[in-house]
């Protein structure tokens, strides 16, 4: 049983030799399936729990696939499809981190979000974009 255990980490990885493994989008697929659990636990729905279940084939499917270049091509469409979202977050948490120094508006000429340190009383502000100039209270 101890030559089992020694043995099993080497076994493993002899079974995934060829196969893709975990990727972002299998990553998405579980988080997905874990959210629809939980929902379905908490309202009792149970469409959620067989979208849950599907989820997660699709996700063992992926896993142990052996045709690394459709499962890749497959991640991609998910990374393209995630980047402006996570961009989206990524700002928000910027900003966020950062309100007590920093204060943000939108450009009025092309919508790019713009940032000025606080305190500094008004300020003439370049949009580096589309060179709208705008006067803002810090
Ligand atoms: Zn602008």
């Amino acid at each position: 049983m101890k030559n089992f255990f020694a043995q099993l980490p080497y076994k493993i990885g002899a079974f995934m030799v060829g196969r893709r493994g975990m990727d972002n989008f299998n990553v998405a697929l579980l988080v997905t399936s874990v959210i629809c659990m939980v929902l379905e636990i908490l309202f009792g729905w149970r469409v959620l729990s067989w979208i849950s279940f599907v989820l997660l084939i699709v996700c063992c499917v992926r896993c142990y696939s052996k045709n690394i270049a459709a499962r890749e091509k497959e991640n991609q469409k998910w990374l393209a499809a995630s980047a402006k979202p996570k961009r989206w977050w990524n700002m928000l948490d910027t900003m966020y981190v950062n309100r007590k120094t920093t204060k943000y508006f939108r450009c009025k000429g092309c919508g790019q979000i713009l940032s000025i340190p606080r305190g500094k009383g008004t300020m003439r502000i370049v949009c580096p974009k589309c060179k709208t100039e705008v006067m803002k209270k810090s």
